[in-house]
């Protein structure tokens, strides 16, 4: 039986959202979720996934991630602190070690799960965190469980984060500061400015951490938003994802030695949850290879994304400031914005709308994440679907 007070509460948030527009119906994916998708038994063409190179269904991730079931099964049995390390486990963080050019790396299961662990395994109420104020969510949450001060500044405002850690500093209130940002942000496709951040970092004394997720496998030939700069000795905490680029699911932090030890003795979803597959591990260790071998997936993303750009451009929508593949195209209004991936989605491409609260009101927009996988055709097609829906709405 459901207690009165919870089925209320559903009651009326649920029909809240509705009336608002703000609930969120899930378009389930019939098969792999590659350039071209199916839903509801219909064919489009995919602009809205995070697998910027196509590895999600590489055959020879694929193939390793078969092996790894037959030789090791399909879970990892344990928590990695009891008996849940496999050898598949430390490959792959020894591959991506070398890969981000630090001395060690230490896997979790998702990036989600590694700013909820690395964050408090280091920060606690006698500390506080300079945060920019568009950080994902997973950052926020991990600010929040380590209980410091989270002192938010200014989307990429080196003058207002100089200003907060000055301030910081000054007050004496806190054993250590931490400055905390994403890579790359996942909406408008804006670098963060880590050479000035190092910079005010060096000036006060912070500890830096960078959440690379969208920059892993995009920036730096491959390698980051770090590399990208190269400033692999400069940051403390480079965090990534296994579930975007990579195509794979997990998360790291890659960082110093001594670092990376405390991680895995402190961070609770390290110490409390069970490690990722052996199929997972082995795929991720794959990709990892795959990318330091060859930088030709990651050209192909640059030309794709390239190409989109300058063919919604030239339609005369407005793409935004975007540095990196991430492609918004920026309409306005909520309800236009909504209604326009509709008509997207029914003449044959697949882009997401995001609104506020996800973004600024007003800045409503249609995200188009191009990848690797797609063909030269698929963009010309989608570019043409965005032509006649965007004169069909009077936008262009
Ligand atoms: C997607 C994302 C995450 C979460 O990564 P998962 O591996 O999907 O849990 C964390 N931080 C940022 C900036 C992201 O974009």
């Amino acid at each position: 039986m459901t207690s009165k007070s919870l089925q209320s509460f559903l009651d009326e948030n649920i029909a809240d959202l509705k009336e608002r527009g703000l609930y969120n119906e899930i378009d389930p994916v019939q098969g792999p979720n590659g350039p071209i998708i199916t839903i509801n038994g219909k064919k489009l063409i995919n602009l809205s996934s995070n697998n910027y190179l196509g590895l999600a269904t590489d055959e020879r991730l694929k193939k390793v991630a078969k092996e790894a079931v037959d030789s090791h099964g399909v879970g990892a049995g344990a928590v990695r602190t009891i008996n849940g390390t496999l050898d598949l486990h430390l490959a792959l963080e020894k591959k991506l070690a070398e890969f981000k050019g630090t001395e060690a790396v230490i896997s979790f299961q998702s990036g989600f799960n590694c700013n909820m662990a690395a964050i408090s395994a280091v920060m606690d109420k006698n500390d506080a965190i300079l945060s920019d104020q568009l950080n994902h969510a997973s950052i926020i949450d991990g600010c929040r469980l380590s209980k410091a001060k989270i002192i938010p500044f200014n989307h990429s405002d080196m003058d207002d984060l100089r200003k907060k850690a000055k301030e910081a500093v000054d007050s004496g209130d806190y054993n250590k500061i931490m400055v905390i940002t994403d890579g790359v942000f996942s909406m408008d496709g804006d670098v963060a400015k880590l050479p000035e951040i190092v910079e005010i970092a060096e000036e006060f004394d912070l500890i830096t951490y960078v959440d690379d997720a969208h920059g892993s496998g995009v920036l730096g030939k491959g390698a980051g938003t770090v590399k990208h700069f190269g400033l692999q000795d400069k940051i403390d905490f480079q965090m990534g994802t296994l579930s975007k680029a990579i195509g794979v699911v997990g998360g790291y932090v890659a960082g110093k030695g001594d670092l990376i030890d405390w991680l895995k003795v402190r961070s609770r979803p390290f110490l409390f949850s069970t490690a990722v597959t052996p199929a997972d591990a082995a795929a991720a260790t794959k990709a990892v290879e795959l990318l330091m071998e060859s930088t030709e997936l990651n050209e192909k993303l640059w030309e794709n994304a390239d190409y989109l750009k300058e063919g919604l451009k030239n339609l005369g929508f407005d793409i935004g400031d975007s540095e990196t593949p991430i492609t918004p195209c920026v309409i306005g209004d909520e309800k236009d914005t909504q209604k326009f991936s509709k008509k997207l989605n029914e003449a044959g491409v697949y882009a997401k709308s995001i609104v506020f609260p996800t973004v600024p009101r007003g800045t409503g927009r249609v995200r188009n994440m191009p990848s690797a996988a797609h063909t030269k055709e698929m963009l010309d097609d989608a570019i043409a679907i965005y032509e006649k829906v965007g004169k069909e709405m009077g936008l262009i």
